[in-house]
């Protein structure tokens, strides 16, 4: 037997798969161990988000979802999708949907090679806004309410993170921002040296990297959000190392946590 299903279809049932990971790895009454559920969960709501973006290029144009369109085989990746949603179908999204994008399709990205240690708090942050985009993105651009295609079973949840969405974030500097990162933001700021292997180094600003990389030649960091010209919120994926060049997170060297510096 051959099932035929369609791109949305397919995405409707990896949102409800999603969901019913989520539901299992957030529910109260249920072991600690469910937690690992999240992989599941945001590996799928991913994956849904892929196949809506493919739809909306196959809208336009049934060539759009193909990587090289003289030889319509292999479909494009999320990102290429993203891409054409953009530069060809001119989508706009605003910039911390984009941001939250992307971090959610290198989360997958890393579950999926098993590189992952999850956070659960981002992991639950990162779900929400996706849903919400989700939502919205489904509206606007297939035209119905994402709400009819969720299971009953899930309504719950549906709900659950609507109001999360509600609590948790607030419109910062024109961008969608956790609660909590317009403090992070504001004492960042302040922070204009570190001590790092005993001695001390002025801190990079986010544009004032002189790196060849394009994630460095965007208006606001596609990881923190801050905008050029601004020191990286504490802890920041991109904000480089002032000794050694590298990635301050993961470069060898050793950041005296206790010395940082504020200077008026
Ligand atoms: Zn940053
Ligand atoms: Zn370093």
């Amino acid at each position: 037997m051959k099932i035929k299903t369609t791109l949305l279809e397919n995405a409707y049932a990896f949102l409800n798969n999603s969901l019913h990971f989520y539901h299992l790895a957030t529910h109260k009454d249920y072991p600690k161990e469910y937690k690992r559920y999240w992989m599941f969960s945001l590996v799928d709501i991913v994956q849904a988000m892929e196949l809506m973006f493919k739809e909306v290029l196959r809208r336009e144009n049934e060539f759009f979802i193909y990587e090289n369109i003289d030889k319509p085989d292999k479909t494009v990746s999320i990102s290429k999708a993203l891409h054409r949603l953009k530069n060809i179908l001119r989508i706009e999204l605003n910039q911390s949907d984009e941001i939250k994008i992307k971090q959610a399709i290198e989360l997958r990205n890393k579950i999926v090679h098993f590189e992952s240690e999850l956070d659960i708090k981002e992991c639950s942050r990162i779900y929400a806004i996706l849903f919400e985009f989700l939502q919205s993105f489904h509206y606007r651009f297939l035209g119905e309410e994402l709400h009819d295609k969720i299971s009953p079973e899930y309504w719950e949840e549906e709900a659950l993170l609507i109001e999360q969405f509600k609590n948790e974030f607030v419109l910062y500097n024109g961008i969608k921002v956790h609660k909590h990162y317009p403090i992070e933001f504001v004492e960042s700021q302040l922070i204009t040296s570190l001590k790092i292997d005993g001695k001390e180094f002025k801190r990079i600003k986010f544009g004032d990297e002189q790196s060849q990389y394009d994630v460095y030649k965007q208006s606001h960091c596609g990881d923190c959000g801050v905008k050029e010209g601004y020191y990286h919120v504490l802890g920041c994926d991109l904000e480089i190392c002032p000794k050694c060049g590298g990635q301050m997170i993961s470069c060898s060297c050793n950041l005296d946590e206790n010395f940082i510096i504020q200077e008026e």
